[in-house]
């Protein structure tokens, strides 16, 4: 495991088995997860020899920033990073009156294959590491200068397909020797992996669940989504009323509204009923179209009309606002920009 995903224990043991003195995890924790530090070379209160021996036995991952974006509406910034293989990631950074946000990616590509989502366009590429993870915070706090009190794991990929790392990246984030996010400021976005949202539940932790819902009905979700192809509604109904007994914490349903897809009074019943059963707050995203593909927006009435009638029925409801409206195109669509110049020998 490379170093930044390890926890400070598993960071004190392998350097007492390497012969090093017990203090120096803690420094070397605090290096990297607190002061926020790119390579050994920053850490001066480490012998030399010791950032020598790490910087060759333990290479440090990192981020190199390829691609800013700054919306002059909101101060909403997208950033694509390269990873060290050369892979690349998108984040998002949002700011807020309670704070700033960071959205942040999970994989690099993803293979569910939802419909209107510009990140599964080029398939499935790898898992990113824990420290991969850390590190688009990381960076983007260092960019910014700004602490980061949100974050949601709402970018490219699916997280709850890249569970083990999720959840070291989750302890690392929210550990009092490092950043300490509070738990209850993190939020994990699924597309409905049924398992991994129970395991998820066994987990006890206080984060927000969001599920990708965006259809009421088997038929039309399986439209949408083809992981509604594996677990059926009731099932997924199930695995969050599971969640929520087990946690106390109430789930988020996204719903991104299709004009003429989802968005009549029979869906709005529809996702009153599932929601209202498990207690969920709805958050309804009209919908960001794609050209790949042709999905339309619901017209801002009809938005209207679909919140008002959940509303009414007792559920709680927003709609999300759009940031970043201006440097806009759909998550991922940065990313998948670049790879198509590199490929044509436009950058570099
Ligand atoms: N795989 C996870 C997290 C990444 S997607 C998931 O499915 O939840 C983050 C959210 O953006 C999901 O709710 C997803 O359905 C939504 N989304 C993807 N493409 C979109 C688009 N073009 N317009 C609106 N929402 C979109």
């Amino acid at each position: 495991m490379d170093i930044k995903s390890m926890t400070l224990e598993e960071l004190k043991t392998m350097l007492a088995g390497e012969g090093e003195k017990p203090f120096r995890a803690a420094q070397l924790y605090d290096w990297m997860h607190r002061k926020l530090a790119e390579d050994y070379g920053q850490m001066t209160n480490l012998p030399a020899a010791l950032r020598e021996r790490l910087k060759e036995e333990h290479p440090l991952t990192a981020l190199r920033p390829v691609d800013m974006q700054e919306s002059a509406i909101d101060g909403t910034r997208k950033f694509l990073f390269a990873l060290s293989d050369g892979n690349m990631v998108e984040s998002v950074w949002m700011k807020y009156k309670h704070g700033n946000s960071v959205c942040i990616s999970s994989q690099v590509g993803c293979k569910m294959g939802c419909r209107f989502c510009a990140s599964t366009l080029d398939g499935w590429e790898r898992n990113l590491l824990p420290s991969e993870m850390l590190d688009q915070i990381y960076a983007i706090t260092r960019i910014t200068g700004e602490r980061v009190s949100n974050v949601v794991v709402m970018g490219t990929g699916e997280p709850l397909d890249n569970y083990e790392n999720l959840l070291r990246f989750i302890r690392l984030l929210t550990d009092e020797n490092g950043l300490h996010i509070s738990q209850r400021n993190v939020t994990v976005s699924t597309c409905g992996l049924v398992p991994q949202m129970k395991r998820l539940a066994d987990e006890r932790l206080s984060i927000t669940l969001a599920l990708s819902l965006h259809a009421v009905t088997d038929e039309k979700r399986r439209e949408l989504m083809p992981v509604a192809l594996k677990w059926r509604l009731d099932e997924l109904m199930e695995a969050c009323a599971y969640y929520f007994e087990r946690t106390g914490r109430r789930m988020t349903f996204e719903y991104a509204l299709v004009g003429g897809v989802n968005d009549g009074p029979g869906d709005a019943q529809g996702l009153t009923a599932l929601a209202g059963a498990v207690g969920a707050h709805v958050n309804l995203i009209p919908v960001n179209p794609i050209k790949e593909r042709n999905f339309r927006q619901s017209e801002r009435a009809q938005i209207e009309a679909f919140k008002n009638k959940l509303e009414k029925n007792g559920i709680n409801v927003t709609i999300r606002r759009e940031m970043g409206r201006d440097i806009d195109g759909a998550c991922g669509q940065l990313r998948r920009r670049h790879i198509a110049e590199e490929r044509c020998g436009l950058t570099e």
